[in-house]
C-alpha cells in the first residue's frame, strides 16, 4: 500500500514546486523529491496549460503558500488593487506582513501552519498586546514577542532550534535569547524569496 503523504504534499505536487508546508519534514523527508509530478491517475502526463490555466495555478500556489481560503485571498487582492503601487507587489507585501507569516519568517515555528497555531492560541504579542488573529498586519517598528507558560515555551524553543538555521529576511530582526522580533521595515518584492509570477494573478483577477 502506498504511503499516505497527506494533502499538503499533494498541493506541492499539484503546483509543481516545493511549497514547504510541513516544516522540517520538507527538508529531511520530502515526497516531492521522489514524486515531483501531479497527483492522480494521469499525473505523469505532460499537459500544456492555457494562459488561464497558468494564471490559475499561480494564484493557487500563492494561496497555498500562505494558507489562505479563496475568499481571504480575494480580499487581499482587492486591498492591493486599491492601494498605491504595483498591485502584484502590494499583494505580496500584504501577505508577507501577516503576523503568522512574520512569526514564521522569524523562525519561531517550522511552518506557517505551526505559527498560525501559535497566534491562534494567544502566544504572540505585538507591542505588548496579545494578537490572536493570524491575518493581523504588522507595521514598521512593531515588536513581536512570544508569551507562553513554561511547558509551552519549552516546546516552542525546541521548534525554534530546528528552524533557526533558515535566514531571517532583512526587514526583520530577531533575538532568539528572549524570543523577540522587530519589524525594521516593510518587506520589498525581493524579500518574498520564492519564485512567484504575481503578474499572472493580477491578470486572472482583472478579467
Ligand atoms: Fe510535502 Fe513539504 Fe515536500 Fe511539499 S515541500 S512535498 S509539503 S514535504
Amino acid at each position: 500500500m502506498g504511503r499516505n503523504v497527506g494533502p499538503s504534499c499533494r498541493f506541492c505536487r499539484r503546483e509543481g514546486a516545493k511549497l514547504f508546508l510541513k516544516g522540517t519534514r520538507c527538508i529531511s523527508k520530502c515526497s516531492f523529491d521522489k514524486r515531483g509530478y501531479s497527483p492522480g491517475q494521469h499525473g505523469q502526463r505532460r499537459t500544456k496549460l492555457s494562459d488561464y490555466g497558468l494564471q490559475l495555478r499561480e494564484k493557487q500556489k500563492v494561496k497555498r503558500i500562505y494558507g489562505l481560503f479563496e475568499q481571504q485571498f480575494r480580499l487581499y487582492f482587492k486591498r492591493a488593487s486599491r492601494a498605491k503601487g504595483v498591485t502584484g507587489e502590494v499583494l505580496l507585501q500584504l501577505l508577507e506582513r501577516r503576523i503568522d507569516n512574520v512569526v514564521y519568517r522569524l523562525c519561531f515555528g517550522s511552518s506557517r501552519n505551526r505559527t498560525r497555531q501559535l497566534v491562534r492560541h494567544g502566544y504572540i504579542e505585538v507591542n505588548n498586546k496579545k494578537v490572536n488573529i493570524p491575518s493581523y498586519t504588522v507595521s514598521k517598528g512593531d515588536i513581536i514577542k512570544i508569551k507562553a507558560k513554561e511547558d509551552t515555551l519549552k516546546r516552542i524553543k525546541e521548534d525554534v532550534e530546528l528552524s533557526k538555521d533558515k535566514s531571517v529576511p532583512k526587514w526583520l530582526k530577531v533575538n532568539y535569547e528572549n524570543l523577540q522580533g522587530e519589524v525594521l521595515d516593510l518587506p520589498q518584492r525581493e524579500d518574498v524569496g520564492f519564485p512567484i509570477k504575481e503578474q499572472l494573478i493580477v491578470e486572472l483577477y482583472s478579467k
